[in-house]
């Protein structure tokens, strides 16, 4: 049984976040996404929010799971006897932390490794922050988050 988790914000999750799970759901037999709780950063929406936007949004697929995770990702994917971690990569400006990030993690836990997807060219200058900034303009947000985030976000941001 082969098991990936994908951590991340989610802060809201956008359409890019959901092309990076769909095509890691046809590689691995289970995909774990791990909603990080981070108390250095402020987000926008609450740790159950950005949960419950996940479910809803992967809710199709049988193979995709939803979890919520704080302190080492390391630990996170051992406990869910995980050795692959997944990542997305949308331009040059990601790569530095992206590969920071896999290095310092291989070398606490040489058995666990990252996968990259590069972004699908249309979602590249896609992010959680530009989304919410589109939802302060009142930008149509269809092209950019699902379905099911769209009133949470125009709620939010009101
Ligand atoms: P983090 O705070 O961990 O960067 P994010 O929610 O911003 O959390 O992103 C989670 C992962 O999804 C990261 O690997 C990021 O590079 C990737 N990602 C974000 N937006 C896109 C996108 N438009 N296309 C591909 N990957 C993306």
């Amino acid at each position: 049984m082969r098991v990936a988790i994908y951590p991340g914000s989610f802060d809201p999750v956008t359409l890019g976040h959901f092309d990076i799970i769909k095509r890691s759901a046809a590689m691995f037999d289970h995909v774990i996404i791990g909603v990080l709780n981070n108390t250095a950063k402020t987000p926008l929406f609450s740790l159950e929010e950005r949960v419950n936007m996940l479910r809803d949004t992967v809710l199709d697929l049988d193979n995709v799971s939803v979890e919520s995770f704080q302190g080492l990702l390391v630990d996170f994917a051992r406990i869910k006897k995980s050795n692959t971690i997944i990542r997305g990569l949308r331009a040059l400006t990601d790569f530095d932390l992206e590969m920071q990030m896999a290095q310092s993690n291989r070398t606490v836990a040489p058995d666990i490794d990252t996968v990259f997807l590069s972004t699908s060219v249309q979602y590249s200058y896609l992010s959680s922050s530009i989304v919410k900034e589109y939802a302060r303009y009142n930008v149509d947000l269809r092209e950019f988050v699902p379905e099911c985030v769209i009133s949470k976000l125009m709620d939010k941001i009101k």
